[in-house]
């Protein structure tokens, strides 16, 4: 259905410069292929785009599709007509089990939860992943090229991929993930898939050194000479794009631009929550942006104290968000530091050489008129849990505890909704939800049979060379 005065895109011409500003700029094509800048940077729009109130306002009782298309249109620039644009929304959202894509259900006066998990895979990756997808396909057709698609998950990112990408045109993908320390469910959704393009990987060792494999390929000439190696994590700009979205239409509902809305995001590599940092700079009105972090903290460190340093991971019944680096916070500190690539890039690189960074008073300010952190311990998580359970019957997944625990610890005016982004379905965490609910969630009726698929998956050693031998003899050149 078009969408009435439609009209030609504003921004024709869309730019991507990396945090380190020494790469040259992209336009949303390329930036989409690329994963990294050459610089070590992430691409970032030269310029935010701008919604007038008005246009806010006419977003009301729009579908999650034209509300797609709106936000997408200035970013991708004229690399895809609003046409095109709207028929890859179509299609990567009609994939949803959810006529309304991401639907909000009440859990009381000021709480809301905005569901995400209506895709294949049952986490929130699958929003920006279908639509990537289909962005590669179309534009490898237009390049004549082949795309390789290397990568290590500790279970969302490559359930939510591999489901995006099986079966299409031009691209191999390659998912190495740590042998028997990922959840049943998440190694069933990536292992049953049978395509010819789709290669499991479980290797012998832990996601850490999975994923030192796989940055070690993506720098190895001998590996990048002769296939097109490109990354489906959230340093992609694409899947940040798709994010964005989302809070649009939740807000929207609830009243925006008449009325301020805050979000709770369940936080890991910060790619989520920065997604609705520049729906904010887009100007939706967000009252409040809160990093829930678990027990691995970084980022709720770094807002409350300044203090940006790793330390070790703690395994915890929220997988996804057990992380050291946050890839995605580089974005944010190129923003608030005024856009200065080389003052990024000496942080970055500084940073890279101690492990450790201190987020200077002024920066910390102007985050902290946007962003709140909060980090919730596993009693907390439990609490939430069963909170949502007796409050409003809903049963929710470690994640998504986590982000209505900080929510419901926030200081924000009652008047004000909070909407936790729910980023799992429960039952693709039901033992870690057993335990600290004692309610153990059914699968949907979709990947119902998900217990009796075979699976198919090669078991490696945490070898490098086992592991590019094994890629380089079955991808196809990126001209082949
Ligand atoms: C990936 C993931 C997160 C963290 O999102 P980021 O964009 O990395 O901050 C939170 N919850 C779930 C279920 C996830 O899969």
């Amino acid at each position: 259905m078009p969408y009435g005065g439609a009209k030609a895109n504003p921004l024709a011409i869309m730019e991507y410069i990396s945090t380190r500003g020494g790469s040259a700029p992209l336009n949303f094509e390329q930036v989409t292929l690329t994963g990294l800048a050459g610089d070590g940077g992430l691409y970032v729009p030269k310029k935010w785009p701008k919604f007038s109130s008005q246009e806010i306002v006419e977003m009301a009782g729009l579908s999650y599709v034209e509300i797609a298309v709106r936000v997408m249109l200035p970013f991708v620039g004229d690399t895809l007509d609003e046409t095109e644009l709207r028929d890859l929304c179509e299609q990567a959202y009609g994939r949803f089990a959810h006529s309304a894509v991401t639907p909000l259900a009440q859990l009381d006066g000021q709480h809301w939860l905005l569901e995400l998990f209506h895709g294949p895979t049952l986490a929130f990756k699958d929003v920006a992943l279908q639509l990537l997808g289909l962005l590669f396909e179309k534009f490898l057709a237009r390049q004549d090229k082949h795309l390789t698609v290397v990568g290590a998950t500790s279970g969302d990112t490559g359930s939510a991929a591999i489901d995006a990408l099986a079966g299409r045109d031009k691209v191999d993908i390659f998912m190495l993930h740590p042998d028997g320390r990922i959840s049943d469910v998440q190694r069933r959704q990536m292992t049953t898939v049978r395509a010819p393009n789709v290669h499991n990987i479980a290797i012998d060792g832990s996601f850490d050194d999975a994923q030192a494999m796989v940055k070690r390929m993506f720098a190895d000439r001998t590996v990048t000479d002769q296939f097109a190696i490109s990354a489906v994590n959230s340093i992609n700009w694409a899947r940040l794009m798709a994010q964005i979205v989302y809070y649009f239409f939740a807000a929207s509902q609830l009243g925006a631009p008449h009325r301020k809305i805050a979000f709770s995001v369940p936080t890991g590599n910060f790619g989520d929550v920065f997604a609705g940092y520049v729906a904010g700079k887009m100007g939706l009105p967000i009252e409040r942006l809160i990093v829930a972090t678990n027990v691995n903290d970084i980022l709720h460190r770094a807002l409350s104290s300044g203090d940006y340093s790793t330390g070790t991971v703690t395994p915890t019944a929220a997988p996804s968000m057990d992380i050291q680096i946050s890839s995605n916070f580089e974005r944010l500190l190129f923003d608030l530091e005024g856009r200065d690539g080389v003052k990024t890039s000496g942080r970055m690189a500084a940073f890279e050489e101690s492990r450790k960074m201190l987020i200077d008073d002024d920066m910390q300010q102007t985050a902290a008129a946007i962003f709140t952190s909060h980090r919730v311990d596993p009693d907390d998580m439990s609490l939430a849990m069963r909170w949502a359970q007796e409050e409003a019957g809903q049963v929710i997944d470690p994640h998504t505890a986590i982000g209505l625990s900080a929510a419901r610890s926030a200081d924000i005016d009652p008047s004000v909704p909070i909407v936790t982004l729910a980023t799992a379905h429960p039952a693709k965490f039901r033992d870690a939800v057993e335990r600290a609910s004692g309610v153990r969630p059914s699968l949907p009726r979709r990947i119902g049979d998900l217990f009796d698929r075979e699976e198919a998956c090669d078991q490696l050693p945490g070898d490098y060379d086992t592991v590019k031998e094994f890629v380089t003899s079955r991808a196809t050149p990126a001209d082949g």
